[in-house]
């Protein structure tokens, strides 16, 4: 946010993940890493609670300050020793950014990796409201917001080259929608070596062929169809870090890259 001396140039510590690009390379790195895959999962079996959240310590991966990450406990996994928050959707930064996991993991993915420069345009889709401050505090250029999408193919249409560095979309996608047909008009609003990054419902265990109902979760299905759509480098990557607030054990961010 303008004046937040704590986002440093839009710096931030290194963004750890493991990445596939097809359900085979998650499937092998799922058996060569049993063990730890096994320990995350018991880690956040054993924060299960009888009382309404779950406060943890950590450094905020945005702005490097120290943080409390608050998850809620209603709706969760209910276990014998109480309720495993929803990790994904919980787990809000204490910092004046208030982002909850996926949300603060987007942004410091895109900023670590170079996708996000402070001299890019973006465009948001989906809710990116909490994400907005950051967002427009690191790029030359956003829009976001209802009508994003249209407005951004209006100026396609005006222009002679496509001209975003970076789209970004926040839970926006299902199985129905992670076409093709969506993808390659995304791509005509991107520059050449521009980036598509985003979240979204993801089952990386759903059987191959499942038919896409209105609200089924994206599958590995989505990947091809990236490809197919103009996109090269297309990646899902696996990100777990109880440091920097990202516990669950679901927690993906897909990117690729404007062929
Ligand atoms: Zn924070």
């Amino acid at each position: 946010m303008p004046g937040d001396a704590r986002l440093p140039a839009c710096s931030t510590a290194p963004f750890r993940a493991a990445e596939f690009r097809s359900r085979e390379e998650f499937e092998t790195y799922f058996r060569e890493n049993e063990r730890l895959m096994a320990d995350r999962w018991l880690r956040e079996q054993s924060l299960a609670s009888r009382s309404d959240r779950v406060v943890l310590d950590g450094t905020c991966g945005l702005c490097l300050e120290e943080a409390e990450f608050t998850s809620h406990t209603e709706g969760g996994e209910a276990t014998a020793a109480g309720r495993v928050p929803n990790w994904r959707e919980g787990m809000m930064c204490s910092c004046d950014r208030r982002l909850i996991n996926r949300q603060r993991a987007l942004l410091h993915y895109v900023l670590d990796t170079g996708a996000l420069e402070p001299w890019m345009r973006v465009l948001g889709l989906g809710d990116m409201a909490a994400m907005e401050p950051v967002l427009q505090t690191c790029s030359a250029r956003l829009v976001s917001g209802p009508g994003a999408l249209l407005q951004a193919g209006r100026e396609r249409d005006g222009l002679k080259n496509p001209n975003y560095h970076l789209i970004l979309s926040a839970d926006q996608l299902t199985k129905a929608t992670a076409v093709k047909d969506l993808f390659a008009m995304l791509r005509r609003i991107l520059v050449g070596g521009g980036q598509f990054v985003f979240t979204a419902a993801f089952d990386p265990r759903a059987a191959p062929g499942e038919a896409a109902g209105p609200d089924r979760p994206c599958d590995w299905s989505l990947i091809p169809q990236l490809l197919d759509g103009g996109f090269a480098n297309a990646k899902a990557c696996l990100y777990w870090s109880e440091e920097f607030g990202y516990l669950g054990p679901g927690n993906f961010i897909f990117a690729a890259q404007a062929a």
